[in-house]
């Protein structure tokens, strides 16, 4: 399978991104030839997250950025794309693998003048939309005001060293390393996790054309992009998604790059994630409406030897496919 890195030009795109910007070079083609484009968002008070359809350029910051969080998709959204696709407009869909599946599903065999890029992202699992609520919450209540802004992969301090950046509209902000942030470590730590991201029936078989994710461990070199901006890894599926990469080259430095060096840095591309012991007592605090200050105290995800250990063999494991 051919496979890529890719970092965007546009420094400010760039930097916005959670990666290496690939996604917002794909939407900037899209958009300019009067497509749509369909991704996660935050809702306006940034309690949820959930897909939306843009059409200018103006509105895909909105799209921008991982949000770990599960994504809502509407009826209407997928009626959107069938009646985008019929009017032959190009329709860039963007989500998680089991998302992609489920809008393939609902098109079924139709045929339309409109052409359809999908697009997923390598995928460790979506949390509990009441946990984020729950602690959206918490930190306008910590801040002391509504939240204007939060950005789940703040490049403050660096793309490996990303943070979770938040600001309320009374302009206090925090901005905590993903490593010491109790939201991010229920995440990495597989507590908050969706029953089915533990078995994942999509990935690999969503019938995407681009699969795109962080290129950990990218090694650059000389003249290469500046690895700690950013770089996207991108798996290329179909012909359609090959050119739509190309078409997508005055906005993005690209260079080929193995499957198997992306793979094997991102065991997200193929495999699913392991739940952790604690994951259903987790959840069950977290559906008997537990606040989170007492979730703190009794989950504070410090992992024991044991658990390093087991941490250990199961990369290595891993590591062996
Ligand atoms: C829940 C989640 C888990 C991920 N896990 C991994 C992983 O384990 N390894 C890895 O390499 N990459 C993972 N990624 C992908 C990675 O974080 C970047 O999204 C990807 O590299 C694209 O980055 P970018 O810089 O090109 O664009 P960005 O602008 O950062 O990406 C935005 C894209 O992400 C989509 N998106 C954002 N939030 C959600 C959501 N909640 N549900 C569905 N789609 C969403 C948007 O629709 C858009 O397509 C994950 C992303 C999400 C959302
Ligand atoms: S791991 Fe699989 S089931 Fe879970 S959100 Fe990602 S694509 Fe969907």
């Amino acid at each position: 399978m051919k496979a890529f890195w890719a970092q965007s030009s546009d420094m400010a795109r760039l930097r916005e991104s959670s990666s290496g910007g690939i996604f917002a070079a794909l939407a900037g083609v899209v958009l300019d030839s009067s497509g749509a484009v369909y991704g996660a968002a935050f809702t306006d008070d940034f309690s949820r997250v959930e897909h939306i359809r843009i059409d200018k350029l103006s509105e895909l910051g909105r799209l921008m950025t991982s949000k770990y969080v599960q994504s809502h998709i509407y009826k209407e959204a997928y009626q959107n794309i069938l009646t985008d696709l019929d009017n032959g407009r190009t329709v860039m869909f963007s989500g998680t693998a089991c998302q992609i599946a489920a809008v393939k599903n609902f098109l079924g065999k139709r045929k339309f003048d409109g052409e359809l890029l999908a697009v997923d992202v390598m995928c460790h699992g979506v949390p509990s939309p009441r946990l984020w609520s729950d602690y959206e919450a918490y930190l306008s209540s910590l801040l002391g005001a509504p939240l204007e802004f939060i950005n789940f992969r703040s490049k403050t301090s660096g793309w490996t060293s990303f943070s979770l950046q938040c600001r309320a509209c009374n302009e206090k902000e925090i901005d905590v390393p993903h490593g010491r942030d109790w939201y991010m470590k229920a995440f990495l730590t597989n507590h908050s996790l969706r029953s089915s991201c533990f078995e994942c029936p999509s990935k690999q078989s969503c019938g995407s054309d681009l699969t795109l994710g962080d290129y950990w461990g990218f090694e650059g070199g000389e003249g290469g992009p500046i690895v700690d901006e950013g770089v996207s890894a991108v798996v290329v599926r179909t012909p359609l998604g090959e050119a739509y990469l190309e078409a997508a080259v005055s906005k993005v430095q690209l260079g080929a790059a193995s499957y198997d060096d992306i793979a094997s840095k991102n065991p997200a591309l193929e495999l699913s994630v392991t739940p952790s012991e604690g994951r259903d007592g987790f959840l069950s605090d977290v559906s008997s409406g537990a606040s989170i200050e007492a979730m703190m105290s009794r989950w504070t995800f410090e992992r024991g030897f044991l658990d390093k250990v087991k941490g250990k063999v199961a990369a290595l494991l891993k590591g062996r496919r």
